[in-house]
């Protein structure tokens, strides 16, 4: 279902252009504030809200026992507690995981056991608010940093119904957001000609046609071709974990394949992918070094695609620990 988002500082949102993903709203209220702090334009209010306030200070956990011999931590997340920010609901309730560099995790479990809110609370959703646990991504506190900081710290997320942006095309998005990243990084921007010729084989990854770039972002998209851009930002940000939530929903076997396929191409032995999925086609496509199930909260299981063999023999019930 196509969701919009609504400008607060203003009706126009050019020049600026919000944070790279912006979170969805998956309810109300229907309007979303961006940080446009990490864009060029003075003139531009740079701090809008992103309901960060009850944010918590938390100790960053050591990186003892994170990792195997030789593999470098990417993300870690110990007893991660969460609640629906309006109404105090715990949804997460201690979740445990580790991502390596290079690493490609999955997560299943059944509809409504948290799987979507762990995505957003590790991006920083405003809808909920952290109560316990910890979350180190690359060393960091990533509990302790704006949404928009995560995104150009290397976090990407790939929303279950990616947003409209009315008025930004997809080309300016990208550039933007792409050069954003490189400031970040300490490396000089690219000009539209140079961005160009960077993005052009990034849209044959995901198979897109170059009209795709003029268009407003996701504006009349279909649900395929919202997934086929949502991995085209992330292969032009080159994030460094991917967060796909359920990028293979509403996808024809030939999208799923290009999708798939874009994946696998922007893998590299530091970069990783955690991924939602109810499916085992996708897993069989970009295949997962950890499964994990989730349930009521918490990962109650973790394997490899022998669990995926026997949940579709057996169902969730083979795994329930309740
Ligand atoms: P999954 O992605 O595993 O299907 P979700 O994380 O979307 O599950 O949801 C977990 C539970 O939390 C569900 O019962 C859902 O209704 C509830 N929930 C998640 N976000 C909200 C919200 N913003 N407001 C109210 N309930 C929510
Ligand atoms: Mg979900």
């Amino acid at each position: 279902m196509a969701q919009r988002l609504h400008f607060s500082s203003s009706s126009r949102p050019s020049p600026s252009l919000p944070t790279p993903n912006p979170v969805a709203a998956s309810s109300k209220p229907n309007r979303l504030a961006f940080n446009f702090s990490f864009l060029p334009h003075p003139t531009t209010p740079t701090r809008l809200c992103f309901g960060t306030t009850n944010r918590r200070r938390l100790t960053v956990a050591s990186d003892e026992s994170a990792g195997g011999p030789g593999k470098k931590p990417l993300l870690e997340v110990r007893d991660l507690k969460a609640v629906i920010a309006e109404t105090g609901q715990e949804i997460l309730k201690g979740v445990n995981l580790v991502v390596n560099e290079g690493e490609v995790h999955a997560i299943m479990g059944k509809n409504g056991s948290g799987k979507s809110t762990f995505s957003k609370v590790l991006v920083g959703h405003p809808h909920y608010e952290v109560t316990g646990g910890s979350v180190v991504f690359k060393g960091e506190n990533l509990l302790d940093m704006e949404p928009e900081d995560r995104s150009l710290a290397g976090l990407f997320m790939s929303f279950q119904s990616p947003v409209e942006i009315p008025g930004v095309s997809n080309s300016d998005f990208l550039n933007m957001a792409y050069n954003a990243r490189r400031r970040k990084l300490g490396l000089p921007e690219l000009g539209p000609i140079e961005f160009y010729a960077y993005l052009f084989p990034k849209l044959e990854l995901v198979n897109m046609k170059s009209d795709f770039l003029n268009r407003n972002v996701n504006e009349g998209f279909s649900g395929g071709e919202r997934k086929r851009n949502e991995i085209l930002q992330l292969a032009v940000l080159e994030a460094d974990l991917s967060v796909l939530d359920e990028i293979d929903s509403g996808l024809d076997v030939d999208a799923l394949q290009d999708v798939a396929k874009a994946v696998n191409g922007l893998l590299t032995p530091k970069k990783s992918v955690l991924m939602v999925t109810h499916y085992r086609r996708l897993l069989e496509f970009i295949q997962p070094s950890f499964v994990h199930i989730m349930e009521d909260g918490r990962i109650i299981r973790t394997g490899d695609m022998n669990i995926v063999s026997l949940l579709e023999k057996e169902g969730y019930k083979a795994m329930s620990t309740s």
